[in-house]
C-alpha cells in the first residue's frame, strides 16, 4: 500500500482527462501532474486517495521526446494552462484519444477514425479573458486563480491572451489606484472590484470590457472610461456588472453601460455577430469556425430541412444552418443571448430563423407536444451535457440526424450511449481544438436514426 512522502520510480503510461500523467504500482494507480506517457519519473507520494494517489515529479529519469521547455513564467503555478511541458503533437494525440476512449468505453461504439484538427495558432487565441482582483501589499493586483484554488496569481502577460487584455487590464489597476478604489476580498465578502472581463471581436478588433464590481453603483465611472479608452483604442463598450453576492460565477445580474453600446461584434463564417458581455461565443474564433464547417457538414442540408439547434447562444450556429435550410429554430436559456441572436438575424438579413428563450429540454418536449419534426436537431450542450428531458424530446421528434457538438467527452458519451439503446446509430465523430495547452478538447458527432 502507498503512503505519503513514499518515492518510487514509475512508468507513465497514459492521462487522465485533466491531462494528467497516469502511472500504476503493484495494481495502485497514480496520478502525477506534468508527467507524459512513456516517462520515467521518481515521484514522492503527495496523497493518497480511496481510489487514486497523487504524486510529484522529484526527478525525470527518461523524459518522453515530446518534452518541451515551458516559454511561460507562470506554468504551472497558474492554473490557466495544463500542457506547456509537451510538444502541440503530443497534446492533440493525447486529446483525440481522450475522445474516442470516452466514445469507445463509455458510449459503447465502435470507431475506425476519430480525425482531430489542431490550431494553427497556439498563442494569443483567447477572445474572453476574465481576471480575477485581489490585492497584494496593499496593492490591487489581477491575474489568474493558482490551478485549484482563489489564491491570486497576478501576472504580467499571458501566452494564450490577446495583447490589448494586458493594457486593459493595466488600465483598470492604475484606475483603482489613482481613485483609491478597493478590490474585493472574498474570504471578507468586501471591496469593490471582483473581475475583469474582456471580450475580442479578432476580425473586428473591437474589445468589451466589463468590470464586475460589489457595490450598488460604482464611483469615478468617468475616469474608468476615459483611462479606459486611452490604454484601449479599439474599445468598443464599457459594462459594470453589479455583483453583491457570495457566488462563485463571475458576472453578477444587474449591468450598467457606461461606454458604447454594450456590445461587440464579431465575423464568424461570413456572418456578422453582436455578442454582448453576458453571451456565450466560443474563445477560438478560427478554430470554432472549423469546428462550424464540421457540423453543418454533418447536418448535410439542402434548403429543404427544418432543424432545431438546442443550446444555441448568441445564435452562430443556428444562423450558419438557417442559411442552408427551410425553417430553423434555436433555443437558449439566457435572455440575453438570445436577445443578440434575434439581432443577428436581422444583421445578416436572415429571416427563416426563430428564437426562444427556454430551457432546452422544456422547449424541445414542448416542440414535440406541438408536432414540429425538424429533419435535424444540433445540440451544444454546456459541459454537463444533455438533460433527460432533451433525451426524451429527440425520441419523440424522431430527427433523421443528431449532430452533437460537445465540450466534455465523457457526457457526449453517456448521452451517444442513451440515444444509441433506442432509435440511433453512431455515425462518426470528430475532434477540433479549440483549447491549446489547456486541457479541453470539443468534438462533433453524428448520430442518424435506424
Ligand atoms: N451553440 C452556441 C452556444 C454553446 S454554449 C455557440 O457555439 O456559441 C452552451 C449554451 O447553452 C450557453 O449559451 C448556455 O447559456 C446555454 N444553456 C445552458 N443551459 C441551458 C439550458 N438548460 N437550456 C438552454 N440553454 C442552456
Amino acid at each position: 500500500m502507498l503512503k505519503n512522502n513514499d518515492t518510487l520510480s514509475v512508468q507513465i503510461t497514459g492521462y487522465t482527462s485533466d491531462g494528467e500523467g497516469v502511472a500504476r504500482h503493484e495494481g495502485e494507480v497514480i496520478f502525477v501532474p506534468h508527467a507524459i506517457a512513456g516517462e520515467t519519473c521518481k515521484i514522492r507520494i503527495v496523497n493518497v486517495g480511496k481510489t487514486v494517489a497523487h504524486g510529484k515529479i522529484l526527478q525525470i529519469e527518461v523524459p518522453s521526446p515530446h518534452r518541451v521547455e515551458s516559454d511561460c513564467p507562470y506554468f504551472p503555478r497558474c492554473g490557466g494552462c495544463d500542457f506547456r511541458h509537451m510538444d502541440y503533437g503530443e497534446e492533440t494525440a493525447l486529446k483525440r484519444k481522450r475522445v474516442m476512449d470516452a466514445l469507445t468505453r463509455i458510449g459503447g461504439v465502435e470507431i475506425d477514425e476519430l480525425p482531430i484538427t489542431g490550431a494553427k495558432e497556439l498563442y494569443g487565441y483567447r477572445n474572453k479573458v476574465q481576471f480575477p482582483v485581489g490585492s497584494r501589499k496593499n496593492q490591487p493586483c489581477a491575474g489568474f486563480f493558482r490551478a485549484r484554488t482563489h489564491e491570486i496569481i497576478p501576472i504580467d502577460t499571458c501566452r494564450i491572451q490577446p495583447a490589448c487584455a494586458d493594457k486593459a487590464r493595466e488600465a483598470v489597476l492604475n484606475w483603482m489606484q489613482k481613485y483609491r478604489i478597493s478590490a474585493y476580498d472574498e474570504s471578507a465578502h468586501r471591496g469593490y472590484i471582483r473581475h475583469i472581463h474582456l471580450r475580442c471581436g479578432f476580425k473586428t478588433d473591437e474589445v468589451l470590457c466589463c468590470v464586475v464590481a460589489n457595490c450598488k453603483d460604482l464611483p469615478q465611472k468617468a475616469a474608468l472610461v476615459r483611462m479606459l479608452r486611452e490604454a484601449v483604442p479599439s474599445l468598443r463598450s464599457i459594462v459594470i456588472s453589479y455583483h453583491q453576492k457570495r457566488a462563485n460565477t463571475v458576472l453578477g445580474d444587474r449591468f450598467e453601460t457606461i461606454f458604447g453600446d454594450g456590445i461587440i461584434e464579431d465575423m464568424l463564417c461570413g456572418l456578422r455577430f453582436r455578442i454582448s458581455a453576458r453571451s456565450f461565443y466560443q474563445v477560438n474564433r478560427d478554430q470554432a469556425e472549423v469546428l462550424y464547417e464540421k457540423a453543418l457538414a454533418l447536418a448535410d442540408l439542402d434548403g429543404t430541412q427544418t432543424v432545431l439547434d438546442l443550446y444555441c447562444g448568441a445564435g452562430t450556429i443556428t444562423l450558419c444552418l438557417a442559411k442552408r435550410a427551410k425553417k430553423a429554430y434555436g433555443v437558449e436559456l439566457i435572455d440575453a443571448a438570445i436577445e443578440d441572436a434575434k439581432q443577428n438575424a436581422l444583421r445578416n438579413g436572415i429571416d427563416n430563423a426563430e428564437f426562444f428563450c427556454a430551457d432546452a429540454g422544456q422547449a424541445a418536449l414542448r416542440f414535440a407536444k406541438e408536432g414540429i419534426t425538424p429533419d435535424v436537431i444540433v445540440v451544444d450542450p454546456p459541459r454537463k451535457g444533455l438533460s433527460t428531458d432533451v433525451i426524451d424530446a429527440i425520441l419523440q421528434m424522431k430527427p433523421a440526424r443528431v449532430v452533437y457538438v460537445s465540450c466534455d467527452p465523457a457526457t457526449l458519451a453517456r448521452d451517444v450511449k442513451l440515444l444509441c439503446a433506442e432509435d440511433y446509430t453512431f455515425s462518426c465523430a470528430e475532434a477540433v481544438d479549440l483549447f491549446p495547452r489547456c486541457a479541453h478538447i470539443e468534438s462533433v458527432c453524428l448520430l442518424t436514426r435506424k
